[in-house]
């Protein structure tokens, strides 16, 4: 399959690795927009929430774990996730993941863009 998280996932293309375990990965984004900026993905693919059937929907709550672990590491003066989906959520690359910004006062967007 031609996505780039798997490729990183399967160690085919760099990443920078922030935490691992048998079923999730963390690594800094490429782009930051934010001091801390990491992306947690799970290792098996699915291309957002919609992909994921109930029986599998406890890797949300595993990677929901692992955010836990990494922002009291990082983040304790609060932080935010972001899980875009599909085209209209800004969605971009299409392996299921969730942002964790953090390090400084981030803006406030959608609320305010009416
Ligand atoms: P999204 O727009 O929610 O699909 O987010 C995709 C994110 O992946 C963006 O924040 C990109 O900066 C990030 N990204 C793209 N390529 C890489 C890469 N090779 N390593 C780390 N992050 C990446
Ligand atoms: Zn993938």
């Amino acid at each position: 399959m031609d996505c780039l998280f798997c490729k990183i996932i399967a160690g085919e293309i760099p990443g920078d690795i922030v935490y691992e375990d048998d079923k999730v990965l963390a690594f800094n984004d490429i782009n930051p927009v934010a001091p801390y900026h990491i992306l947690v993905v799970p290792k098996k693919h699915y291309e957002s929430i919609l992909d994921v059937n109930a029986e599998d929907m406890d890797i949300i709550a595993h990677i929901h774990k692992v955010i836990n672990i990494i922002a009291n590491e990082k983040a304790q003066n609060g932080f935010r996730i972001i899980n875009n989906c599909g085209a209209d959520g800004g969605q971009e690359v299409k392996h299921i993941h969730f942002h964790v910004l953090a390090g400084k006062k981030l803006p406030m967007y959608e609320k305010d863009a009416k």
